[in-house]
């Protein structure tokens, strides 16, 4: 609050008590304007004609007479007519006796009270009750006289209070205090000294009635202490008095809140904080007094280049609502994440604004967790989206919150959403006939095999985890395990189909021999029987050196194979040199490339391969005895050569070539050419494991041409580099 302008500095009076007169010795301009008192040196008979409320010119007399210094406040009307009561603190200080003067003498001074007693210092308030109620009281407080508005006050008759204390209408809480102080031999609140007293009063109806009371002391009887009873004067300051509370209340809040509060003033161009609380002050770690009176922007320190500083300001500059989150720096100079608003506080009738109000929040630790959070959360997607299981997990709905791309890649169904029922039916929808139920098929807690048929046949191995309050799982773990039990079929069948072409021989060999050991043959059935002895032994011989290779080929890990350049020429010399014989002509035919062919390989595992095919060319064209043609060329890219073997022999259906490369197919097992079955299954697994391909094309009844392509290599690179077959990115080798 600013000073009144009509009182605008203390004023200073000396006087001289003569026979209950005072004398002005000197009184200052300021003085005088307050109170109308008489020039220098004349006699005033009583204060209040001046202008001083009666009881505080009776308490003046007291305090100048026991040589005492006091002060208190008081009210004095204002220099208009209509002007509003001001408020002032008047003090008393006795001067050092002056011999020679009469009486004592002392300074009073009026000083503008406005900001020492503001809580008080209401009843120019509007909005302030204002009732009244005059009383007098004996010394023991009893009362003796009640204008009727104690009845408005209290809600008790005044007959029924009169010779009753004033005390037993206090509030019960407040009673008991005021009780005791009575007994000593100073009240404190009946001192004039004290403020003018606030007292809590009970109403009838049980509400409390906060009063200000002002005692004045009614002339006692010659030679009897000082208060021969009260005049007292009770003001009903209830509104007041809860407003202030609530003020004090509404601070103390602001105080318990978590967010630092801030409110600059508006009205002045550097916008000083006038408020903060104490969250503000532990946040940042300013006291009150290093941040009052400053701009708020200290707090950004020299980090004042942010991104959001910018649009911050321009909102404040229009009196807008406005966010930001900057970097902040306490006291310590540790910098901290402050997640400010800022609101605009206009003057109602004119809408100019007046203040801001800040809400500050430490989000540091916020956002460190957040940033933990979102890494944590970042690492479980990808633990989850790269799994190659397939994964589902329900919510405590039993919904499907979450399946992954390998889920979706396992069975084409984006399942995000579905509940439990719905998920277990739709899958149940897919699956192979025959499949138990999943719920009931996982309900035993094991993992389960379980075969799809759409949207192609799998074997899933499911697996269920983490089951919820009623025992269904709540994580499920899809395994796609169709490669597994393939395998595990094909060794069955493969060993079954060992077994079963070894028997052949086997059975002819013990066969023969037991008939010659049991009967007599003519020598001529003997060779024959023998030669046919032979012929399977041979029989058996070829298929075990072939499942002896084959098992060594597949027991070497993709990739392991150590690979060098070899030259092809000279390689398929040698091979058609294997099918020469003396004196028969050859139907093998080489047609050399122009230039050397180096490949990548190894060269006695590219012979065999050679070997297999152009042998099976010349077998299964035999018959016709016609030519078998074997061609090496560049090939389509400039990465392979090509190597082709063409017959013109019986050739195979379309539906032979599907299952031409795979182990122990023959097109016709019981005929007269002899064959394990094995050969092109050793050649295509061979040919792979060198980088390199094999085709086939065929025609019934046409003749067949194998074509081989292999991968170029460099002798000189080769031969440092050690050249490796490429591993599964490349040809993957195919299981026969
Ligand atoms: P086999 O030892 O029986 O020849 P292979 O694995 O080498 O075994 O060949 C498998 C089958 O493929 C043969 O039994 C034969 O029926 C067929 N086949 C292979 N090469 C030819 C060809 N050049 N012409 C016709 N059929 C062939």
């Amino acid at each position: 609050m600013s000073p009144s302008p009509v009182h605008p500095a203390s004023c200073v009076l000396r006087l001289a008590p003569q026979g209950g007169q005072y004398q002005v010795l000197l009184s200052c301009t300021a003085w005088r304007q307050a109170l109308p008192v008489p020039p220098q040196g004349e006699l005033l008979p009583d204060w209040s004609a001046a202008g001083l409320p009666p009881l505080c010119a009776a308490r003046l007399l007291q305090v100048v007479r026991s040589g005492r210094a006091a002060t208190w406040p008081i009210e004095l009307p204002g220099a208009q007519p209509e002007a509003p009561l001001r408020g002032y603190l008047l003090s008393v200080s006795p001067m050092a006796p002056d011999d020679g003067a009469p009486g004592q003498a002392c300074i009073v001074t009026l000083t503008p009270n406005h900001v020492a007693w503001p809580a008080l210092n209401l009843r120019n308030n509007a909005h302030a009750n204002g009732l009244t109620v005059g009383l007098t009281l004996d010394p023991s407080l009893r009362l003796q006289a009640l204008e009727p508005a104690w009845t408005l006050l209290t809600g008790h008759p005044t007959e029924a209070c009169l010779g009753q204390s004033l005390l037993d209408y206090l509030h019960p809480q407040a009673r008991e205090r005021f009780r005791q102080d009575l007994d000593r031999p100073v009240v404190p609140w009946l001192d004039f000294e004290a403020p003018r007293l606030r007292l809590p009063l009970q109403h009838r109806n049980g509400n409390l009635v906060w009063v200000e009371v002002d005692f004045e002391p009614l002339a006692a009887p010659a030679g009897a202490p000082l208060a021969g009873g009260w005049l007292a004067q009770l003001e009903d300051v209830s509104d007041n008095v809860r407003t202030w509370h609530l003020d004090q209340v509404r601070e103390q809040a602001l105080d318990q809140s978590n967010c630092g509060v801030v409110i600059t003033d508006a009205t002045l161009t550097h916008q000083p904080i006038v408020y903060v609380n104490q969250r503000f002050t532990e946040i940042t770690g300013y006291t009150l007094h290093e941040v009052l009176g400053r701009p708020c922007n200290f707090l950004q320190g020299s980090d004042n280049q942010q991104a959001d500083i910018g649009p911050l300001r321009d909102a404040i500059r229009q009196g807008a609502r406005a966010s930001a989150l900057l970097r902040n720096y306490r006291k310590s100079g540790e910098m901290f994440w402050n997640q400010l608003h800022v609101a605009p506080i206009l003057d109602e009738p004119t809408g100019i604004l007046t203040h801001h109000f800040g809400i500050l929040t430490d989000v540091t630790e916020t956002r460190h967790l957040l940033a933990q959070l979102s890494r944590q959360a970042e690492q479980l997607h990808s633990l989850h989206h790269d799994n190659p299981n397939g994964l589902i997990a329900f919510s405590d709905e039993d919904v499907v919150q979450l399946d992954n791309q390998a889920f979706v890649g396992l069975t084409g169904l984006q399942a995000t959403g579905l509940s439990r029922e719905a998920f277990y039916a739709t899958l149940q929808s897919m699956a192979a006939p025959g499949q138990a139920p999943l719920a009931t098929a996982l309900a035993g807690g094991e993992a389960v095999q379980w075969s799809l048929k759409k949207p192609r046949e799998r074997v899933l191995e499911i697996r269920g985890s983490q089951p919820n309050a009623a025992g269904a799982p709540g994580l499920l773990v899809f395994r796609d395990v169709s490669a597994d039990v393939q395998l595990y079929r094909m060794q069955k069948q493969f060993l079954a189909t060992a077994a079963h072409e070894m028997r052949a021989p086997m059975g002819s060999i013990r066969g023969f021999s037991e008939l010659m050991l049991t009967r007599q043959f003519p020598a001529e059935v003997q060779r024959d029987l023998l030669e046919r002895i032979h012929r399977q032994s041979g029989r058996l011989s070829d298929l075990l050196n072939d499942l002896l290779n084959l098992a060594r080929i597949e027991a070497q890990a993709p990739g392991s194979l150590k690979l060098e350049a070899v030259e092809l020429q000279p390689l398929l010399h040698e091979v058609v040199r294997n099918f020469e014989r003396p004196g028969v002509d050859s139907r093998l035919t080489l047609r050399p490339a122009p230039a050397p062919a180096w490949v990548q390989g190894q060269r006695a595992k590219l012979e065999q391969v050679l070997i297999n095919i152009v042998s099976n060319a010349l077998k299964y064209s035999s018959a016709r005895g016609l030519p078998v043609e074997l061609d090496l060329q560049p090939g389509h890219d400039p990465l392979h050569w090509q190597v082709q073997v063409r017959d013109q022999g019986v050739g195979m259906s379309a539906q032979t070539l599907e299952r031409l490369f795979t182990k122990f197919f023959r097109v016709d097992p019981n005929g007269d050419i002899e064959g394990t079955g094995l050969g092109l299954c050793i050649a295509k697994e061979l040919t792979e494991r060198m980088g390199g391909t094999i085709g086939v094309e065929s025609q019934l009844g046409q003749g067949s041409v194998f074509t081989l392509n292999l991968l170029k290599s460099d002798p000189a690179t080769s031969e440092q580099a050690g050249a490796r077959a490429p591993a599964a990115g490349g040809h993957p080798p195919s299981c026969c």
